[in-house]
């Protein structure tokens, strides 16, 4: 697997009450980082994983029903709602951004898809397809805002249902299949389904050699991985489906206990996001 550089940063948070993403978990609000990927390919350039927060999702949540959404899960930009000043700190420049990678498209991961108008979006068909159809009330109370994607998303999407299927090394077992995004083995999508339409994480060897898996909001944290402890029904219903859910939640715990070395990296996950900057610079 050829190696990428790879930096997981904040891109605004949320805060809300642990048990919200985990049964028997604090009542006490919690801070929930949204976690953007930023990928240093060695040929291709500069791909994000996901956008994080941006001032657009409140644009996007001023009118009702969309409303509901930011009072659900408001948002603190902790001074990252500037995007060119937030790329330029963590070392990019929007020209060199070739391509965003779309683990879903709930509002907190692609609020900021319409600051990269010219960018290929790799994402997945189901995903974007649900996003377009029902209700505004239907779409919010399942985290979905059609406005932060942009008209054209479909004309630059490439999906990736239409990749091509290659196997996944063993460190990642029991995952054993992704999508190659660029056609070169680095970047292999990964479906972990459950959490919503066209939920999918991402597979890739980073800098140092250690095998990543971007688990987007298949779990909200590693706690939660460590003890293949789910959310409450309620969470997961709503949102997605419960049993698939908890078998991808199983396969990310056995995941893990298999491969001690394998970095999962839930987007919401602060805790987990310290220790693998931790290895980082150790
Ligand atoms: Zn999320």
């Amino acid at each position: 697997m050829k190696r990428v550089g790879f930096d997981w940063i904040a891109r605004g948070l949320t805060r809300h009450p642990e048990i919200m993403t985990l049964s028997g978990g604090s009542l006490c609000p919690a801070d929930f980082p949204a976690m953007v990927g930023v990928i240093r390919h060695p040929d291709a350039g500069v791909l994000l994983f996901d956008t994080g927060y941006d001032p657009a999702f409140l644009t996007a949540t001023r009118p009702w029903p969309e409303r509901l959404y930011r009072i659900a899960t408001p948002v603190d930009f902790a001074g990252g709602e500037d995007w060119s000043a937030w790329l330029a700190a963590n070392g990019v420049s929007a020209a060199d951004i070739t391509g965003v990678i779309l683990s879903h498209f709930h509002g907190d991961h692609v609020a900021g898809l319409h600051q990269m108008p010219d960018a290929p979006i790799h994402c997945a068909r189901a995903g974007l397809e649900n996003l377009r159809q029902g209700s505004r009330l239907r779409r919010v109370t399942q985290g979905l805002l059609g406005a932060l994607a942009p008209p054209d998303t479909e004309s630059r999407a490439r999906f990736f249902e239409d990749a091509p299927a290659v196997p996944l090394p063993g460190a990642f077992a029991p995952f054993s299949e992704g999508r190659d995004i660029l056609g070169d083995g680095s970047l292999l999508a990964v479906e972990l389904p459950g959490h919503c339409k066209g939920h999918w994480g991402l597979a890739f060897r980073d800098q140092k050699d250690r095998y990543v898996l971007l688990a987007a909001d298949a779990v909200w944290s590693g706690k939660a991985i460590a003890q293949c402890r789910p959310p409450p029904r309620i969470t997961t219903a709503l949102l997605g489906d419960t049993g698939v859910y908890r078998q991808t939640l199983l396969a990310l715990h056995q995941a893990q206990a298999r491969n001690a070395d394998l970095a999962i990296l839930p987007s919401h996950c602060a805790v987990s996001a310290v220790a693998y900057r931790q290895d980082d610079v150790a």
